[in-house]
């Protein structure tokens, strides 16, 4: 067993062998979940609750699934229906989680760190579902299996993340989890939605989309995140995709068999055209969607084995 944490909070700050023993384990679910058999018996008795603060359709519903693949009882908590609408603070809630003896508590936040407090607060284990632009651990490494299961390998690859960077939490997880495994990253945007000092992690940073990806084996599409702009950081939409919107004739200047991912939800004409989503050959999108629920079960299963309750 090499991940020896309590949580999953963030990529930043884990080793190649706790990232390799996620991905291995999770392979091991691909397989399972395609056979049609269920291990039911793993999280017997244990409490899964999924605590959503903000919109989520794949994230939520897959940890839904993977709880319930492996057995536990799962709860889903949206902002709408708690009590946070009614002015209860975090810690409040998290007071009322320790006191329903949750195991597992999948949290999505709009802010940065709201999973870590949350971590110092309850006794469950907690998994960082996406919070504000920091991370989303579990993404980076759906991502990263689907790449692994294709390419046979994550080192050596050159993987071009493009778009909305600034904005990006999988972007992040996505930076942190591809460098830690030796690939060579790269970052292509417009200077306005570009972070600063983005380069200190390890990426080469471009600002031209065709020089970006000529000759990557990836191409890591990223949602325009309009919802978390405070000002107007592109002139329109239609400009945004001739410049940045994956078609064709910019995908030529990848590798012939470069990969297209896309974390999703995806504005179809802005960061990306619909032919080349839908392309049956190039894009792994869908895939994407099937490595996320095994993911989530390696989390759980690892999680839930409870070693190394003192760490972080
Ligand atoms: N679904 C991903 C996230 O929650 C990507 C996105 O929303 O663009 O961060």
């Amino acid at each position: 067993m090499f991940y020896r944490r309590k949580h999953l909070l963030a990529i930043e700050g884990l080793h190649p062998p706790e990232i390799g023993h996620l991905l291995e384990l999770a392979d091991s679910y691909v397989l399972l979940n395609r056979s049609g058999k269920t291990q039911r018996d793993l999280l017997r008795g244990r409490t899964l609750i999924n605590l959503f603060f903000e919109d989520s359709t794949r994230t939520r519903t897959s940890f839904e699934l993977a709880g319930k693949r492996l057995g536990a009882d799962v709860i889903n908590m949206s902002v709408s229906t708690s009590s946070v609408n009614k002015g209860e603070t975090l810690l409040d809630t998290a007071a009322t989680l320790n006191a329903m003896q949750c195991d597992l508590l999948v949290v999505r936040h709009n802010q940065s760190g709201a999973p870590n407090l949350l971590a110092r607060k309850v006794d469950a284990s907690v998994i960082n579902a996406g919070d504000g632009t920091h991370e989303h651990p579990t993404q980076a490494l759906l991502d990263a299996l689907t790449i692994k299961r294709r390419k046979g390998r994550i080192e050596g690859l050159t993987v071009a993340i493009c778009g909305d960077v600034l904005h990006s939490r999988v972007a992040r997880s996505n930076i942190h989890l591809l460098t830690t495994m030796g690939s060579q990253v790269r970052v292509a945007g417009p200077p306005t939605l570009m972070p600063a000092e983005v380069a200190k992690f390890g990426v080469t940073v471009f600002h031209d989309m065709k020089e970006g990806l000529a000759g990557a084996d990836i191409v890591m599409m990223l949602r325009l995140q309009k919802e978390r702009m405070t000002s107007s950081l592109v002139p329109s939409e239609r400009e945004y995709f001739r410049f940045w919107g994956l078609d064709a004739e910019k995908l030529a200047f990848a590798k012939p068999d470069a990969l297209v991912m896309h974390p999703g939800p995806m504005n179809r004409g802005v960061e990306i055209d619909s032919a080349v989503a839908d392309d049956p050959v190039r894009s792994v999108i869908k895939e994407q969607v099937e490595m996320g629920v095994a993911v989530r079960m390696a989390v759980l299963d690892t999680l839930s084995r409870g070693d190394g309750r003192n760490d972080a």
